[in-house]
């Protein structure tokens, strides 16, 4: 689930694995290890729980050299978090590394029948199992044994391997676990995440299910489980190397919580029509006519990009008339749902290789629905088994509480809907009203961006509350869910989203002077409605925090804090709400001096189910 970074070429190659590792930093890990090849009998490996700081230290003391090498980050499945369970991990005879991204399911049985073998294990993870089962097969060439050592294993994974017994190669393999080498000069990378080699490269080769690379410093070569070779293409990365750094701020997540204005913008630029209230999608792969036949839509999608998909629903509801339905993935994959082949499933994910996301979207396949994935990474899995997509065109983000990809998702599905209501029943007028205000939204988010030391100094005010009540109607009540998320996930502070009207229903019993309630109130058809629900919070001494559009009369007296947003149109409220609340929530992390960018226990992408 977290991060792998190889090299092959003539470079010391310690130092450049553990630079790419803190590019993958972002990704959340629990600890780090770096094993490479120096011409001796044995690999030599060295490892530490914690920061990758703390790995530098460890090769600090006891340096490595030689350059083949395989390092890893990770994020802790199967046993905790410490040095001996950090990767890479060995065989009895440390003459075989192996670093693995995922879940070996069936590791239980393989690693009884290695020790009944005389395998010895030293550590609790699944994945040793693989250096273990290597092992055994290995007969002269890394790549066969690592072949034979698959054919045996279920689960997930994304592998780098290497041994003293076949030097000067890296063997790199995956299945359902993101992969790629790096193709540079007389050198070759493996990485989980273009990020850790970017510095390096730009030529890259996406692995697919079911492929073996070797690397070697002569070149490349990728072959299926059966040793059969597959032919692959190199992708270039338009990246560029500041993007994923911090540029002045002093976090990622803040950089890209100001790079919205822009990021909206690279979403609608060259699709937006605005004379026409259209939306060209060049990725769609889809027909008048299929689109006409397309009587129900699944939203699928896990954790922020559900929250998007849930107003996207309302959208392409109101104005497209399709009848949507948005599910958890995790949920959706497990259960027996109805989908036809005038289904259409839209699946979201910010780094298209959310491993729920990924399973409900091919589950949707199977089914017989056609599938359309709205992703920011390129290249990603789910960019290319869906067929057809949306790009976010966000860059990179690197923040573990997902910003940006979210206005994008929202700004993209506003698109979608465009398209789709366009060629059903919407008026152009209309399409054009709705275009010309998504023109003005980069402008609108640069205003709330400027009103920032407002919410700075809200935030001083709540830092050291211990719960949040977030509530919004309509557009909103999704900004509501994802204004308490963010609030969790990086200041670690218990908040909960409803629907305004449901705090009746429960949660008002919790209201007292210690609960900060933070309401989504712009102007809008419910305004009136959501003005009770703060009347009622009053009444009970609790203390709100209200989001608003206007110079509103009815809330005098009645809010004890107002952060203020530019008008738009209803449906696209959403894009502007939640920036307010976004740095609200970065700004109490930071005050209660938290790790914002990598907050503890969740990892950038969850490519685990
Ligand atoms: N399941 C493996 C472990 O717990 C790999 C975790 C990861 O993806 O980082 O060690």
């Amino acid at each position: 689930m977290c991060g792998i970074v190889g090299y092959v070429g003539s470079k010391a190659a310690a130092p450049l694995l553990i630079a790419g590792l803190k590019r993958l930093e972002y990704r959340g890990y629990d600890s780090a290890g770096v094993s490479l090849l120096n011409g001796g009998a044995q690999v030599q490996t060295r490892k530490a729980k914690g920061k990758i700081a703390m790995l530098e230290e460890a090769v600090g003391g006891s340096p490595v050299t030689g350059t083949t090498g395989i390092a890893h980050t990770r994020w802790a499945t199967h046993g905790p978090p410490n040095e001996c369970n950090a990767h890479p991990h060995h065989d009895c005879t440390d003459e075989i590394a192996v670093v693995h991204n995922g879940i070996i399911e069936n590791y239980s049985t393989l690693r009884k029948r290695l020790i009944e073998k005389g395998h010895t294990f030293r550590s609790e993870t699944d994945t040793e199992v693989l250096a273990h089962l290597i092992e055994e097969a290995f007969d002269g060439n890394l790549e066969d044994a690592v072949m034979d050592a698959l054919r045996l294993v279920e689960g997930t994974y994304g592998i780098a391997v290497l041994s003293t017994r076949d030097p000067g190669k890296i063997v790199a393999a995956r299945k359902g676990s993101p992969l790629l080498i790096g193709v540079g000069e007389g050198e070759y990378f493996v990485a989980s995440d273009v990020a850790a080699i970017l510095q390096y490269t730009r030529e890259v080769i996406y692995l697919d299910d079911g492929e073996v690379a070797v690397v070697t410093t002569d070149g490349y070569s990728v072959c299926d489980l059966k040793a059969r070779p597959v032919g692959k293409g190199i992708s270039r990365i338009e990246w560029d190397l500041d993007q994923i750094e911090k540029g002045g701020y002093d976090h990622f997540m803040l950089k890209e919580i100001f790079e919205q204005p822009q990021t909206i913008e690279n979403t609608m630029r060259g699709r937006l029509v605005v004379e026409e209230g259209y939306a060209k999608l060049g990725g769609l792969n889809i027909t008048r006519e299929e689109l006409q036949n397309i009587d129900n839509m699944i939203i699928t999608a896990c954790g922020t990009s559900w929250h998007s998909g849930l107003i996207g629903e309302l959208m392409i509801e109101e104005y497209a008339r399709i009848r949507v339905e948005t599910e958890y993935a995790s949920e959706f994959r497990y259960r027996n749902p109805i989908v036809d082949p005038n289904t259409l499933c839209v699946v979201i994910s910010q780094s298209g290789e959310t491993a729920d996301t990924l399973a409900a979207m091919r589950e949707a396949k199977e089914r017989g629905a056609r599938t359309l994935g709205l992703v920011n990474v390129v290249g990603s899995t789910i960019a290319r088994e869906d067929d057809g997509g949306v790009y976010l065109l966000a860059g990179p983000e690197i923040g573990v509480a997902s910003t940006k990809a979210f206005t994008s998702q929202v700004v993209a599905l506003a698109l979608l809907m465009l398209t789709f209501a366009r060629r059903r029943d919407m008026s152009a007028s209309r399409g054009r009203e709705i275009a010309q205000a998504m023109v003005k939204l980069p402008e609108q988010i640069q205003e709330i961006l400027e009103d920032a030391p407002t919410i700075e100094i809200i935030a001083e005010q709540f830092k050291d509350a211990t719960n949040f009540l977030y509530l919004g109607r309509g557009y909103n009540f999704p900004v509501a869910l994802e204004g308490a998320l963010k609030l969790k996930e990086i200041s670690y502070i218990h908040a909960e989203g409803y629907p305004a009207a449901e705090m009746k229903h429960g949660p008002i019993a919790l209201i007292d002077e210690n609960m900060p309630v933070v309401f989504i109130a712009p102007h809008d058809s419910v305004f009136e409605k959501i003005v009770s629900n703060i009347q009622e919070v009053k009444a009970r001494g609790g203390r709100s925090i209200v989001i608003t559009s206007r110079d509103e009369p009815a809330l005098e007296g009645l809010i004890d804090f107002e952060i203020r947003i530019p008008e738009t149109l209803e449906m696209l409220y959403p894009i502007l709400t939640v920036i307010p609340l976004q740095l609200l929530s970065y700004y109490i992390a930071a005050k209660r001096g938290l790790d914002v960018d990598q907050p503890r226990n969740l990892a950038k992408s969850v490519t685990v189910e």
